[in-house]
């Protein structure tokens, strides 16, 4: 052994890292309720810190791990407390990072069966989890991704596939050169990632059939030109500055009549489904042909967790596996087939975890939950005197004041007080504030201290 794997050796034994790791981990999880939601200007400015060149010699662990929490901790945004509101995040449900602790020991390959069977056997349990809670059609097929953006793009892959196929065209052999044309539908209000993958996919966005969306950000169904066996449709359940769902019921019964493929981007609103109160908003997504939905996001597991399903599980292997010939394929589920990736993380573990923990009625009462307090944040912003400009029918609110002027210097105010954080984002051509309730520590007194919040910056 030479002294570098002696080093190492001992630093595994000794444990000395994992307990200066723990320690500082622990530190971090009691102060974030109270730290600054967004580092301040002199916690950025340690950063700099880390503009230095690479050391000629190796180092002891400890000292690495000192300098990523004296200078890294600080400059991290607390969305893990209970007022972070920026974008749609999410929070981490306790277990979900025990066990993502435990499975980054084991340190599995998650590709094949052969390398991680425990892996291969919990993407098989949250595969038929997940087909329940959302309802999903038995032949359904589910592949774990790192977010909602890679599993668009391999819904949308099994849609390219499948529709050329349909009309006599291999894509895998043939390419898009010379490809029969698709016809790619979109309403105005799809999410950046969906418009990405369709670009990654060949289709760019002047090759896309932009349908009209609503004052909620809706497909306008009456919009709808005549489709036929060569549309893809692109739906969304969870507009990310309304929290809007498409009308899922109608556009899959147009689209099932004539054989065209249906897309669900639901990233973070697909989990209405699992909320007995606020299922009816998903209402239909059944007949689709895919979904696409996140973990780390409403269901509050920790980053790098999305879910692709594809009711077509043929066109979705054939779609991601063109060229897999000298893969080792085992009799238990090989989870490569159903990603782009090869070697990947075990991130299944987590999704179980998490799903293992709440149980249906867990899942239900987070879901809801951020929706009541949504609704309680709309109720007390108006009260002093914002205007809601979205139907509260999920987690998201968008506020505005009396003018664009207002809306700015209130979001700067509360950005800048450290005390909570939301983002900023414009709706039909005026400046808002848009708020995402999605970590379960979000608690009532949260809201309360927000709305405050507002109140202040108001009469600034
Ligand atoms: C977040 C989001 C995405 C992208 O998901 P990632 O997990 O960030 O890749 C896509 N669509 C919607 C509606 C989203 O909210």
């Amino acid at each position: 052994m030479n002294r570098l794997q002696q080093q190492m050796k001992q630093e595994l034994k000794s444990k000395e890292l994992f307990d200066q790791v723990r320690s500082h981990a622990f530190e971090y999880i009691d102060g974030v309720e109270t730290m600054d939601v967004f580092p301040s200007e002199s916690n950025l400015e340690g950063l700099t810190n880390f503009d230095e060149s690479l050391q000629q010699n190796s180092i002891a662990a400890t000292q690495v791990i000192d300098q990523l929490h004296s200078f890294g901790s600080p400059a991290t945004v607390a969305h893990t407390g209970g007022k972070y509101f920026g974008f749609v995040l999410g929070g981490t449900v306790p277990v979900s990072l025990g066990v993502k602790w435990l499975s980054d020991v084991w340190d599995q390959c998650g590709g094949l069966y052969l390398t991680s069977p425990i892996n291969s056997k919990l993407e098989e349990v949250c595969e038929r989890w997940l087909k329940d809670i959302f309802d999903l059609p038995k032949e359904t097929v589910a592949g774990f991704v790192s977010g909602t953006s890679m599993a668009n793009l391999s819904g949308l892959a099994a849609a390219r596939y499948q529709l050329l196929k349909n009309l006599g065209w291999d894509v895998n052999k043939n390419g898009l050169n010379g490809a029969p044309k698709l016809r790619i539908l979109a309403h105005e209000q799809v999410h950046a990632s969906v418009k990405k993958t369709l670009t990654m996919l060949g289709y760019g966005t002047n090759s896309i059939e932009w349908i009209p969306s609503d004052d909620q950000g809706r497909l306008q169904v009456d919009k709808l030109p005549k489709i036929d066996s060569s549309c893809l449709l692109l739906l969304q359940a969870g507009n990310a500055n309304t929290g809007a769902f498409d009308d899922f019921d109608t556009v899959c019964d147009i689209a099932n009549r004539v054989g065209a493929w249906v897309h669900i981007d639901g990233a973070f609103g697909l989990w209405a489904a699992a909320s007995k109160e606020l299922s009816y908003l998903t209402k239909g997504i059944e007949k689709a042909s895919s979904w696409a939905v996140d973990g780390h996001k409403t269901l509050n597991t920790p980053y790098d967790s999305g879910v692709i399903m594809c009711r077509y599980p043929e066109a979705f292997v054939n779609a991601l596996q063109a060229t897999g010939e000298y893969i080792i394929y085992s009799e238990q589920r090989d989870p490569l087939l159903f990603t782009p990736e090869l070697s990947k993380r075990s991130r299944a573990i987590e999704l179980w975890a998490t799903m293992k923990y709440l149980g249906k009625d867990g899942i239900d009462q987070m879901v809801i939950t951020f929706h009541q307090r949504a609704k309680q944040l709309e109720d007390g912003l108006q009260k002093i005197g914002f205007k809601i400009l979205n139907d509260v029918v999920f987690n998201q609110v968008l506020v505005a004041g009396d003018s664009d002027q207002e809306t700015k210097q209130v979001l700067e105010y509360i950005q800048n007080s450290g005390e909570c954080w939301l983002g900023g984002s414009t709706w039909q051509e005026k400046s808002v504030i848009r708020i995402s309730i999605c970590s379960w520590m979000t608690s009532d007194s949260d809201i309360e201290q927000t709305i405050d919040l507002f109140n202040k910056a108001k009469k600034k």
